[in-house]
């Protein structure tokens, strides 16, 4: 196709501004990427790395084009931020139109509608019936410090607890939260204390039942901590950067209830599952989880930041006045653009892409499994599916990961155009984080090349 051949638009579909294919027509990064990588190295901190350092001009539903005029296919969607697709119409509108009306003026020193709009839908979509409140803030980790500060205020306890393999940032709190020490936390210490990391449920591996799962986390979490000096538990419903591991039936309404039982605030971390990632609001819902506070960000602006907790309103009230807050959070801009999120999700039914996006992933990575023997395990929900490469011939044995696999599939597949991201702790997780704008086309289109990878690695 080339782009005077886009389909016809009819009043349903989404206008696209860039043609859905990948193309590439330079060498990958292009020269023109190559001379800015040459520029950022001078000026852009060693620490900040890229995955890709193609430099992205464009970006339209479910394709990125790059400075040098090649097409991606985009499996990450900035990590799952752009769910309902790039540079989406109504996000656009309603984000220029914020734009020409109130840029700034600081929710804690003037109101402004936008704000309470998005904490009346947040109440309204996050699981449970109950009275909910929100605060807005800026970005996830931002948020994971407040559910922090929030449960700690509300017991009136010090202690926080998180799983193995979890991830929650990359401020100090956070990163004493973090599985991982490479490359989040190392050299970067020392950090916030009181932090203990349970073991949690990752069937794969550990071959636990939720109930034996859950009953080894409060097994920890009783001796290891103490039940009464426990602020929170933080748990992400299905660990993003760990892995895309999907928990044991039960286990989470298990924990839930033992927190509930214990007076302690159970915190999900839904800052990649969440905001139509999963085929749901919140992959919570997918488990039968109804947690006392739920984070948000990511998706929830469709790439503009903002983040959120939300959650029980007696907790969420625990905090006096300005005890909450900041300069950005909130911004009626980035309000604006989630409210138009939300509209979009309704609108266009994007929960039921979710679904069709794993129904079209997940058959294609079975067949991909039953002959390549490196993908031990294929595992996710909704837009939010992940394989688990380990040693040929390990599969049925000792699951050796296989990191290696992963990044030469991910080199491989750049090459052709398609960005794919890694993810785990053993770094041999391949994720697929496609916008809910990805076509089945498209998506078998990818699982082509992912093919050809796996024929590569011999
Ligand atoms: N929690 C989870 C589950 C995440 O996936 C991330 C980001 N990858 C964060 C927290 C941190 O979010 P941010 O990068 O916006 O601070």
């Amino acid at each position: 196709m080339t782009d005077s051949q886009m389909p016809a638009q009819t009043a349903a579909a989404p206008v696209y501004t860039v043609p859905q294919e990948r193309k590439i027509v330079t060498a990958v990064p292009g020269p023109k990427s190559q001379e800015l990588q040459a520029r950022r190295a001078n000026v852009v901190s060693a620490g900040v790395s890229s995955a890709l350092p193609v430099f992205i001009e464009r970006a339209n539903g479910a394709i990125l084009v790059d400075v040098d005029g090649n097409r991606f296919l985009d499996f990450g969607a900035g990590i799952g931020v752009t769910t309902i697709g790039h540079t989406e119409e109504r996000v656009v509108a309603a984000a220029a139109a914020q734009l020409q009306d109130v840029i700034h003026t600081l929710f804690t020193v003037t109101p402004y509608e936008e704000y309470v709009r998005v904490a009346e839908l947040l109440a309204e979509h996050t699981p449970g019936n109950w009275a909910k409140k929100s605060v807005l803030v800026n970005s996830g980790a931002e948020a994971v410090e407040n559910g922090v500060k929030i449960a700690r205020k509300h017991t009136g306890r010090r202690a926080v607890a998180v799983l193995d393999h979890a991830y929650h940032g990359r401020t100090n709190l956070t990163m004493a939260m973090n599985y991982k020490a490479m490359p989040y936390g190392a050299g970067f210490g020392p950090f916030a204390g009181d932090v203990y990391h349970a073991p949690g449920s990752y069937p794969y591996r550990d071959g636990l039942s939720g109930a034996d799962a859950a009953a080894r986390t409060i097994g920890y979490l009783e001796k290891v901590v103490g039940a009464a000096d426990l602020a929170c538990l933080v748990v992400e419903p299905i660990q993003g950067e760990g892995g895309f591991m999907v928990p044991a039936e039960g286990f989470l309404p298990t924990l839930q209830a033992w927190c509930t039982e214990h007076g302690v605030v159970m915190i999900a971390d839904e800052i990649q599952s969440g905001m139509a990632r999963t085929g749901r609001y919140f992959a919570s819902e997918h488990f039968g989880w109804e947690p006392d506070l739920v984070l948000s960000a990511k998706g929830i602006a469709g790439g503009l930041p903002l983040a959120a907790v939300t959650g029980r309103a007696e907790i969420m009230d625990a905090s006096h006045p300005g005890g909450l807050g900041g300069t950005f959070g909130g911004n009626p801009v980035a309000c604006a653009a989630a409210i138009a999120v939300f509209e979009a999700i309704e609108e266009n039914d994007l929960l039921a892409e979710g679904r069709r996006i794993e129904a079209t992933l997940m058959s294609g990575l079975e067949r991909l499994q039953q002959r390549y023997d490196t993908i031990g395990d294929i595992r996710g929900k909704g837009a939010m599916i992940a394989i688990e490469l380990v040693e040929p011939g390990t599969r049925d044995t000792s699951k050796r990961p296989n990191p290696e696999a992963v990044a030469s599939l991910v080199a491989y597949a750049a090459q052709q155009g398609v960005l794919f991201l890694s993810a785990g702790t053993y770094g041999n997780v391949l994720r697929f984080l496609p916008s809910l704008a990805m076509s089945d086309e498209l998506i078998e289109d990818g699982l082509r090349v992912l093919d050809d990878g796996l024929a590569a690695l011999g």
